[in-house]
């Protein structure tokens, strides 16, 4: 009988699952929102915890606008807008992240043109340029599973072509590029509080600008109608008058959401520290593994390692499919070990392959993506194992039976073959 587990051997993991859960939640997390319940349910102003909240995270990226969203979803859709971007817009995104990056813009009629990614599945700056046409208004990037995108090299291309930068940091709470974080590199952010990312409410999401005034209307405009904008957009600005409907959406986060939120933010950093830790020796162990190599993080940057990635060479293993590799590792019992599923390259979904029958009479159509336009991205994607990064001391036992589970497989793998 084979060692394996997936062949009948003993698992390498022998902790109980599950491993990972996010975010962590203790007695002060849950006094907190249950504190909420007796203030207010309900927050239409920017006051009591959104207020809080919106002021931590002013503080904590050092912009002048933070604005709370009920998804990043929808703070994506009102950086957007904020933005500018018009009908028949085209606007510059990473081929490969979740596709909420660029979603959003179906529904303003502007036209996502998607952008080869580098291996690690970052914006590749040097394929923007090819890209710009008269009608292109902005560049949008990720930072994928944590890893700053390259900051400098777009910020560039998009002065030479007079472009809005915008950040999607969902991923990136609290990373940063030679000391400045990011989502603090464009004109706006959209971050997700979404349940695992790396600063969470569970659900919620937030927008952020350092801009003169300007933006930070639009984006009460567009997401907080009636009481928020009649306070805050000053009388006599031109959207003052739409206070009552603003653009018709109401995006407001839930306070309880909010308090959540609140009681991680203070948390964060201690939480990046952790992972920047187990991070090392995750990587440092991994690394030197037949079938694996750990993703390089380029210097100067912090990541929020919201996932630790590895390609999956399948040639130094007999050419063994990454399928059995990562079922492999699931049967030792390391079942966090991941394979990214929907966040995929969006030239695979169908929304950006026929747009149309959602979107009938979408300007997308004279562009439709089909598999193989983005054959870095792709080869990527369909070659990443990714952990979540464990943050507490107490976890690096599970790090390391984790480490030997891959070794195992990577030592025993021609009885899979
Ligand atoms: C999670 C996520 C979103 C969407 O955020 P929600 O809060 O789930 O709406 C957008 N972009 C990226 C990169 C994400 O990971």
């Amino acid at each position: 009988m084979s060692t394996l587990a997936l062949l009948g051997g003993k698992p390498a993991v022998t902790a109980t699952g599950p491993h990972f859960e996010w975010p962590p939640i203790d007695d002060t997390t849950r006094a907190k929102v249950a504190a909420q319940l007796d203030t207010a349910i309900s927050i239409p102003g920017r006051s009591g915890i959104v207020a809080d909240l919106e002021n931590g995270l002013q503080d904590y990226f050092g912009v002048r606008h933070a604005i709370t969203t009920s998804s990043g979803t929808s703070a994506l859709h009102a950086a957007y807008w904020a933005a500018g971007v018009r009908p028949g817009d085209e606007v510059i995104v990473p081929a490969w992240t979740f596709h909420a990056t660029a979603s959003p813009l179906f529904s303003l009629r502007a036209v996502p043109v998607l952008c080869e990614t580098g291996p690690d599945g970052n914006i590749d700056p040097n394929r923007i340029e090819e890209l710009v046409t008269p009608r292109t208004r902005a560049i949008m990037v990720t930072h994928l599973w944590g890893r700053p995108a390259d900051m400098a090299e777009v910020v560039k291309v998009a002065s030479t072509h007079d472009l809005v930068v915008l950040e999607d940091g969902s991923h990136a709470h609290g990373a940063s590029i030679a000391g400045q974080k990011t989502g603090t590199f464009g004109l706006a952010s959209a971050f997700s509080l979404n349940g695992p990312k790396p600063l969470s409410g569970g659900e919620g999401g937030f927008v952020l600008t350092d801009d003169d005034d300007e933006t930070y209307y639009r984006t009460i405009a567009f997401a907080h109608y009636n009481k928020r904008a009649k306070t805050e957009i000053p009388e006599g600005h031109p959207l003052a008058r739409y206070a009552v409907t603003g653009a018709g959406l109401k995006l407001r986060i839930h306070p309880l959401a909010a308090a959540l939120a609140h009681d991680q933010l203070h948390r964060l950093d201690g939480y990046l520290a952790g992972r920047a830790e187990i991070a090392r020796y995750l990587a440092r162990h991994l690394s030197g593994i037949p079938g694996l190599e750990i993703t390089p993080m380029p210097e100067g940057v912090i990541p929020s390692w919201y996932g630790l990635t590895a390609t999956y060479k399948p040639d130094e293993l007999g050419g063994l499919p990454i399928e059995k590799f990562h079922q492999a590792l699931i049967a030792e019992g390391a079942t966090e070990f991941d394979r990214p599923g929907s966040t995929c390259p969006m030239n695979l979904l169908p929304l950006y392959q026929h747009p149309n029958l959602l979107f009938p009479g979408h300007p997308h159509s004279h562009r439709p993506y089909q598999a193989g336009d983005f054959p870095v991205a792709e080869h990527a994607h369909a070659h990443t194992i990714k952990l979540p990064v464990w943050h507490r001391e107490q976890d690096l036992e599970l790090a390391e039976q984790y480490i030997a589970a891959a070794i195992k497989i990577s030592d025993h793998h021609k009885e899979l073959l």
